[in-house]
């Protein structure tokens, strides 16, 4: 981190508002007086002299050495991000995943063991599953509908407690107040994929988690453009990601830092967006005919519509439609739609629809994927930012096709 860069209002001590961080946080002005960040594309940096080179490998100054440690561009990414989520510190990696496997890597060995909800991203689910325990870490899973299960399942050996909310795609919410006041009284770290509210509708450190993880992939770019992750949180949990990091390589390269700091400059106004397009398009289609029911946090037919109440500000960009046809209704949907994309990306300026049953999730039995609350007929669908006029009529002639 560069000792000029900006941090507007540190000065005063409180911190301004979200989008004023957002626009406002830059890395220092170079000698080119520019106003918008520039692309530092560079491997390594130049050391004054051996003291300082010295220094800064021993982390006595602050300073970049080698991009795959820091980067102008990635620094800011990551300051830029603990501001908005409230996190003491951060690191930028290459992917949603690399995060992933970063934040639990960094603090498991051999023998211990992870806590986890089976309503978690596909990959992750890999990650705990099948690759773990070839390093001899095991998991478990716990009931989200049954809060006495997390307890029951909390061992001596337990090192970190991982869960996503809302979870994709089955949007299933945990009360990250209750869950972060289990995971400090029992001094194990509660670590939160917080990809689908993003930090602009819901902050997991003011609850009591010990990290967030970020898929900066999906609502952050917001234009489907790059590939990036983030984990922030506490500094005693980020110092193990951080030498984790800087010794197995999965940095985020400057080029998508560069990126992805400019739209975070953005995230709160699509936000806002996204999530009145979503409540619409959810509104909407609650009660339509080929439509068994509709699923949105702030629809007050959600499951767990006063939690969301509680710790999201807004329901966020993705509604899921459980088709009434099941399976073959799902992928005649599918191919049926004109204007929406079918893809496997969310959190886009364009609305996507995906078919879990058929495509992420068809290796699952009908049983696992009722456990993790996906239907063979549920469609999700990550709302954009077209006129949301044009995205319902474009479901509605799909849907005309179906049972
Ligand atoms: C996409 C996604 C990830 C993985 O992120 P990548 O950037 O694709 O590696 C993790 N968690 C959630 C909830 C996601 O949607």
């Amino acid at each position: 981190m560069s000792d000029d860069s900006h941090t507007p209002g540190a000065e005063h001590g409180a911190l301004p508002h979200f989008e004023t961080l957002a626009v406002r946080t830059q890395t220092g002005v170079s000698t080119e007086r520019e106003h918008s960040v520039p692309l530092y594309l560079t491997s390594s940096f130049r050391f004054d002299d051996a003291e300082h080179a010295r220094a800064l490998f021993a982390e006595e100054v602050p300073g970049n050495i080698y991009s795959r440690y820091s980067n102008p561009n990635t620094d800011e990414f990551v300051r830029k991000l603990c501001l908005m989520e409230r996190g003491e510190e951060g690191i930028a990696t290459a992917s949603g995943m690399s995060a992933v496997f970063t934040a639990i890597a960094a603090h498991v060995s051999a023998g211990d063991h992870v806590l986890s909800a089976r309503a978690i991203f596909g990959s992750t689910h890999q990650l705990f599953t099948r690759i773990l325990p070839k390093w001899g870490v095991s998991s478990d899973y716990a009931d989200v509908s049954d809060p006495d299960s997390w307890e029951r399942l909390l061992r001596p050996n337990t090192k970190a407690i991982y869960i996503e909310t809302p979870s994709n795609p089955g949007l299933e919410l945990i009360d990250l107040e209750w869950l972060g006041a289990l995971a400090r009284s029992r001094g194990i770290p509660l670590i939160v994929d917080n990809c689908f509210a993003t930090p602009y509708l819901q902050r997991p450190l003011e609850h009591g988690a010990s990290a967030v993880i970020h898929s900066a992939t999906k609502f952050m770019d917001g234009q489907g453009r790059a590939l990036g992750g983030a984990i922030v949180g506490d500094r005693a949990f980020l110092a193990d990601c951080r030498f984790f990091a800087r010794h197995t390589g999965p940095a985020m390269s400057a080029f998508n830092a560069w990126l992805l700091s400019k739209s975070l400059e953005t995230l709160a106004v699509r936000m806002d967006r996204h999530c009145s397009n979503a409540l619409t398009l959810a509104q909407h289609f609650e009660g339509h005919e080929a439509v068994a029911s509709v699923r949105y946090p702030f629809l007050p037919s959600h499951p767990q519509y006063a939690l969301a109440r509680r710790q999201m500000t807004q329901g966020g960009g993705i509604v899921t439609l459980d088709l009434k046809g099941g399976l073959e209704a799902g992928r005649r949907f599918l191919d049926r739609v004109r204007l929406v994309t079918h893809s496997a990306n969310l959190g886009d300026t364009r609305t996507i629809v995906t078919h879990p049953a058929s495509t992420t999730h068809s290796k699952l039995t009908v049983a696992e994927r009722q456990a993790v609350a996906i239907s063979d007929g549920l469609i999700r669908i990550s709302v954009g930012l077209e006129h949301v006029n044009d995205v319902i009529a474009d479901i509605e002639q799909a849907l005309a096709g179906t049972p």
